[in-house]
């Protein structure tokens, strides 16, 4: 997730796209880039880290004058965060620069192509991939910027907000959106692009939003043209009235950050299979498994190292993992692992799990396991950090920049990546029967629409968190998969609203916390239809019978559990093993709207910080 800027009009551009980007660094800091027009040639400019420090370097490199430019913060998703991989890219000529909000999928087939027809590149971008291919079309087919920039986005297969101009033509910038959000400012003779409203609300209130499969020029002194990137029929502008603040922007709309995060999790699922998952010819592919594959058939068994959510993630895989390939695998506090002197061998396959991947303890983890010659893999969201450089493989879950301290995105796509390495490895390994791995790949491929679905309790959720906001302890239990969902739904209620609350294996309640239960003590059940189903019903008459206040997430249309819980918050149906990735969501909302109740600080909890770099 980037944030792209770009203006044409009759005011100087630089000041206005230095001030959106700052606007939209919190979709990624990794570096910050910029293309001036100056009425001869383009002016570029481009620098690892922050906005401020772009504009350090510009004073020393380059003039600031011109009309018309683009801006670019990234959140690198191909290729480190460093100079050359900073957007905007140049096509080879020289002629073309673009930025780029997104994953082209099949950016590797593109380049391959393009340089046996004698392209070369300068970044491990997919983003250059596609600029030469705007170019390679616009050669081939002499037609202009516009029409090629439709030729070629045909042509990709993945997720993006783009736009490019051309030194040669410089009255127009072309813009495209598919999966990406890509906004147009319109003011008196002068436009804005931006991936959110933030960079221009002060310059114009109108605005048009793009929807996906549609791109537009937009030239100076002309109106907008929008046409659909499939089959060039003309749309007919849409021009809203913005009324957000800027805060409000930044949020997308949304209170907090942490409730975005938890909304964007369809897309994030989606960009977390992005280029891997091909239902269709029922592939997974995974580049730092396919290229170890050897390894990890030959593992004697896995040990996952993680902190908080991320541990829990872990255990969920564990039973995946387990479950589907038939790998033992064991599930470790990183903190704990690395000073127990555990027992680590050449074929073991350590996976280390880290939203922020500068997990300080989950780091020394690794160091350790790889010093007794295990094979190191990591799962993070953040694309060249410590944790991906450190270990000898990886996947990134491409969530996206996660700024609630409070994990919600990163959970559900850590656990994507690793159901997807669970099913391509139990493929490789015979563990599954074809049948079985085609039914989970089509069940995958529709759980950010069931995501989607399950965040529809929204309001129901919010009306039994009303009721319980004043509790002073909450358990959470589950079983099978969602033992780790009830650990995690508990970790949120704690970590937000500051409310005692503890997560349990469904079956351990009579083993001591059922002593705990009055008509005070809310609990939390997920009592989902495949998991355990009649065994978590007879915990769910336990709790009763001792007055227990039950709060249950059950699968769409399950009348049982209904006559039996005091509320009860349906999911959609899926197999057990993705279940997960469902009965979490509104679990996030109840703990979000307990905490917004209680009037606490919902993305910056009290004594935590988003990224733990201390032991
Ligand atoms: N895929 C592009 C890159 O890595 C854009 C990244 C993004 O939008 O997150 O540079």
């Amino acid at each position: 997730m980037c944030g792209i800027v770009g203006y044409i009009g009759k005011r100087e551009a630089y000041p206005i796209i230095i001030k959106g980007l700052k606007r939209l660094e919190y979709r990624g800091y990794d570096s910050a880039g910029i293309a001036l027009y100056d009425g001869n040639d383009i002016k570029l400019c481009k620098t690892k880290g922050k906005v401020a420090g772009l504009e350090e370097k510009i004073q020393q490199e380059i003039t600031t004058d011109g009309t018309l430019g683009i801006g670019h913060t990234r959140w690198a998703t191909h290729g480190v965060p460093n100079d050359i991989n900073s957007h905007p890219h140049y096509s080879n000529s020289g002629n073309l620069v673009i930025i780029h909000n997104g994953i082209i999928e099949n950016y590797d087939a593109l380049k391959q192509e393009l340089i046996k027809r004698g392209y070369s590149f300068k970044s491990d971008t997919d983003t250059e991939v596609l600029v030469n291919l705007i170019e390679d079309v616009m050669k081939k087919e002499h037609i202009k910027l516009g029409k090629a920039v439709q030729v070629a986005l045909n042509q990709v297969v993945g997720a993006y907000a783009i736009a490019v101009f051309d030194k040669n033509k410089p009255n127009e910038i072309v813009v495209a959106r598919l999966g990406s959000p890509l906004a147009i400012g319109v003011g008196d003779d002068e436009f804005f692009i931006a991936s959110d409203a933030s960079p221009f609300i002060e310059y114009t209130k109108n605005a048009i939003y793009l929807e996906d499969e549609e791109m537009a020029i937009v030239r100076r002194g002309k109106d907008v043209k929008i046409r659909k990137i499939k089959d060039d029929s003309l749309v007919d502008p849409y021009m809203q009235e913005l009324k957000l603040n800027l805060e409000q922007i930044e949020k997308g709309g949304y209170e907090h950050f942490m409730l975005k995060e938890i909304y964007e999790q369809p897309r994030a699922i989606l960009d977390t299979f992005r280029g891997r998952l091909k239902t269709d010819q029922a592939i997974i592919k995974m580049v730092g498994v396919e290229d170890n594959m050897k390894k990890f058939l030959n593992a004697n068994r896995i040990i996952i190292v993680a902190c908080g959510t991320s541990w829990h993630a872990g255990l969920v895989a564990e039973y995946i993992f387990e479950d589907l390939a038939r790998v033992p695998v064991e599930v470790e506090y990183a903190s704990e692992f690395r000073y127990r002197n555990p027992v680590i061998t050449e074929n073991d396959i350590v996976i280390a799990i880290s939203q922020s991947g500068e997990t300080a303890d989950t780091l020394a983890a690794i160091k350790l396991a790889k010093s007794k010659g295990a094979f190191v893999f990591g799962v993070c969201n953040v694309v060249g950090s410590s944790i991906a450089r450190e270990t000898d493989a990886g996947a990134y879950t491409h969530a996206g920049p996660e700024i609630g301290v409070a994990s919600t995105k990163a959970f559900t796509t850590q656990i994507t990546v690793l159901t997807l390495m669970a099913l391509r490895l139990a493929r490789a390994k015979g563990t599954i029967s074809s049948s079985d791995y085609r039914h989970h790949l089509i069940e995958l491929e529709l759980i950010p629409e069931k995501v989607e679905k399950a965040l529809q309790s929204d309001n129901n959720v919010k009306t039994i968190a009303n009721i319980y906001k004043d509790a002073k302890n909450c358990l959470y239990l589950g079983r099978g998969y969602n033992f780790p969902v009830a650990l995690e739904g508990a970790l949120k209620l704690k970590e937000i609203s500051y409310i005692h609350a503890e997560g349990y294996p469904a079956a351990e309640m009579k083993h001591g916390p059922i002593a705990l239960i009055d008509e005070n003590m809310p609990i939390v059940v997920i009592a989902t239809k495949k998991g355990h189903y009649e065994k978590v019903v007879s915990n769910i008459q336990e709790i009763k019978s001792r007055k227990g206040k039950i709060i249950s997430v059950v699968t769409e249309g399950d009348t049982h559990v209904k006559e039996l819980a005091d509320h009860v918050i349906e999911i959609p149906e899926t197999l057990e093993s993705l279940s997960p990735l469902l009965t979490t969501i509104p679990l996030q909302l109840l703990s979000y709207h307990i905490a917004v109740m209680l009037g606490k600080n919902v993305d910056q909890p009290r004594n935590l910080a988003k990224s733990v770099t201390v032991e």
